[in-house]
């Protein structure tokens, strides 16, 4: 035995560096209850006490949506004063919110460095689903994705990816009474998919440590199965996404032989659809509870045909699985048209008489370009940005 402290895990765990509020404080939000004690221990809380402090400023910050020490009224006035010179509770800024005329509420968010992604809220009858950006920009080059065609400017940090279901839930006014937690089927915002700019599997770390406070019971509280992470295709890390996360697994297949996938998402030259379909097999919570969503976005005359519908329900064969057929959206210089409707209609008979529910998904917002695949960040629609900043109502308001 040697005289030296034992290194605990949650001083392993600590960031190198907090990550920094705007003026320089420790931001709280993302870090997981590990990583906010090893926070709460450096700045002089002592130990013993650690633990009882990170689930009672958790519950404040994640339950209840306070991002103010002062109001921690379960802290004895001079801790919180001493939480508030050395923390900030900080989520991204709205910049300006859309709001299409079906109801999705398309938001531009800032985030540190002046960078901005989109994150665009779709209510619907059942539920309401929050789509999340995981990067700015991407360094995938899929040919029909309007991401695609911006390079990756960064990766988000945990903290910038759940601070848009709270920014979302700040504007949505959900945030519950105190000690009321809301039960999943009544809320505003009851799903998140990880379909918004960015490959979120190569942030892995930063998307699993955002969806864990998500999930965390004491917290925002949603169920791994109302989160659903959408991948073009990273092998090595789907299964990781089981074994880490436990959430529901979309894939953009989008097409039925290399020669064509190559084309539309070039990933698929370095893992080709052989291996991405034995890595789906093997995914570890596979089941018919539990299916894999095939994206599939419908192009004229590149990948629409009947050969490929029945080459698709073939090379899916034996994998429980849903098909979402995603009519193409249009952005401006795109290679590429939206397949006819009939067709669109012909291909889904032919994979839901194979046994395969398959959806056409609906265009939402497509009016505001908050449709998949249509958002890019608006560093590079600066103009653009100008028009809409400060516009209430049509054009959104910031929340207040
Ligand atoms: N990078 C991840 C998640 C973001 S994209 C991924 O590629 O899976 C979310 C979904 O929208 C993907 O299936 C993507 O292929 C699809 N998509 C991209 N551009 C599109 C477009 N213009 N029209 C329709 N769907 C599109
Ligand atoms: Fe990136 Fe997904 Fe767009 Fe491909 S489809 S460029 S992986 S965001």
């Amino acid at each position: 035995m040697t005289a030296t402290a034992p290194i605990t895990q949650d001083v392993l765990t600590l960031p190198r560096k907090l990550p920094e509020a705007a003026d320089g404080r420790g931001n709280l939000v993302g870090l997981t209850r590990a990583q906010l004690r090893a926070a709460l221990i450096a700045a002089g809380t002592p130990e013993r006490q650690a633990k009882m402090r990170v689930g009672q400023i958790w519950q404040w910050i994640y339950q209840k949506g306070v991002r103010d020490f002062g109001a921690m009224t379960n802290l004895a006035k001079d801790y919180r004063a001493h939480l508030a010179e050395h923390f900030a509770i900080e989520v991204p800024e709205i910049v300006s919110r859309q709001v299409s005329a079906d109801g999705t509420r398309k938001y531009l968010v800032r985030i540190a460095g002046g960078h901005e992604v989109e994150t665009v809220y779709i209510p619907e009858a059942d539920r309401g689903t929050l789509c999340i950006s995981s990067q700015v920009g991407c360094t995938l080059t899929c040919s029909f994705c309007h991401t695609g065609t911006q390079r990756l400017v960064r990766n988000l940090t945990a903290g910038e990816i759940v601070g848009q279901v709270m920014l979302a839930r700040d504007d949505l006014g959900e945030w519950p009474e105190p000690d009321r937690a809301p039960k999943d089927e009544t809320r505003l915002l009851s799903n998140i998919v990880l379909m918004g700019m960015g490959e979120p599997l190569y942030n892995f770390d930063n998307v699993r440590d955002a969806m864990q406070i998500v999930m965390d019971g004491e917290g925002i509280s949603l169920s791994r199965r109302r989160i659903t992470l959408s991948t073009s295709g990273v092998v090595p890390e789907i299964a990781r996404c089981a074994e880490e996360i436990g959430c529901l697994m979309a894939v953009s297949f989008h097409a039925t032989t290399d020669e064509v996938r190559d084309r539309l998402v070039p990933i698929n030259r370095k893992w080709p659809i052989a291996e991405l379909l034995e890595s789906l097999r093997a995914y570890p919570r596979l089941s018919n509870s539990e299916r894999i969503t095939f994206e599939y976005v419908m192009l004229k005359g590149v990948n629409d045909t009947d050969a490929d519908a029945r080459r698709l329900v073939k090379l899916i064969e034996g994998i429980p699985a849903k098909i979402n057929l995603i009519p193409f959206n249009e952005w401006p210089g795109a290679p590429y048209e939206r397949s006819d409707w009939e067709g669109i209609e012909r291909f889904a008979d032919i994979v839901y008489k194979a046994g395969y529910a398959a959806p056409i998904r609906t265009p939402r917002g497509e009016d505001i370009m908050a449709a998949c695949g249509q958002l890019k960040s608006a560093s590079e629609r600066a103009a653009r940005r100008r028009v809409l900043e400060g516009q209430p109502a049509a054009a959104g308001q910031p929340p207040a």
